[in-house]
């Protein structure tokens, strides 16, 4: 391999480290609002969840409210039957009382299945709090490893561009000047490829015989489709 095919090399994995680092960077902040967002989704379910165990206990209070005011209802109904005189609204209080046990009845029924659901609802809220508890956890000991993360990057994206410009020196400059320009416009691939099976790595479509010829006697070549710089991995290396 010739010279400047290994210094362009050499100089593009500084290139491609920084572009990851930069990729790396960029979608820190999107991974904390997206923790931020399943904080709060957990919130939500705590939330949800104690809303509906506060309205279980509401209509438990409501019903044994309820039961206590009919059998008020009773009482009273009986203290006026031992003063009736006529056996026909004596009848009808009997009557009345009667059906108020019924209700009654149907509101300890009721009464008996809102504790089971205060029972369930508790439960579900225990399990949303350890969830929420957990997802808290998580997200701190995150981000904590994220602010770990960002100096290190900070650190290394320091020494990767001090290294650079000190290697940069030493790369032929004509070769750099294409580079450099491949580099800007290509924000995705690498701009310098080895020509493999006769075909440019970047773009995959085969070279020109007389490309490929350049390309062995280890010339800078570009493909002549996609311009990226291609060589020769096999090329015979300079004259000392
Ligand atoms: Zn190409």
């Amino acid at each position: 391999m010739r010279k400047w095919t290994s210094d362009i090399l050499t100089l593009q994995k500084f290139d491609m480290r920084l572009r990851d680092l930069e990729v790396k960077y960029r979608t820190i902040p999107q991974e904390k609002s997206r923790m931020k967002e399943e904080l709060e989704a957990a919130a939500g379910v705590v939330r949800k969840a104690k809303e509906h165990l506060q309205n279980i206990e509401r209509s438990i209070r409501s019903t044994q409210s309820d039961i206590a005011q009919l059998n008020d209802k009773i009482r009273k109904t009986q203290t006026q039957s031992t003063m009736v005189k006529k056996n026909a609204e004596y009848q009808a209080m009997l009557a009345d009382i009667e059906a108020t046990r019924t209700r009654i009845s149907e509101l300890e029924t009721r009464e008996i299945e809102l504790y089971d659901e205060q029972e369930n609802a508790g439960k579900a809220l225990t399990g949303a709090e350890k969830d929420y508890s957990a997802a808290e956890r998580a997200v701190k000991a995150e981000l904590a490893d994220f602010d770990t993360l960002i100096s290190e990057i900070k650190e290394e994206v320091l020494k990767l561009k001090r290294d650079k410009k000190r290697f940069t020196t030493q790369v032929d400059l004509n070769v750099l000047e294409i580079y450099k320009r491949l580099l800007e416009s290509d924000r995705k691939g690498k701009p310098v490829v080895p020509i493999v099976n006769g075909a440019c790595s970047n773009c995959l479509l085969k070279v020109t015989p007389q490309t490929m010829n350049a390309a062995r006697k280890g010339a800078v070549v570009q493909c002549d489709n996609c311009s990226h710089i291609i060589y020769d991995p096999d090329s015979q290396p300079d004259y000392e």
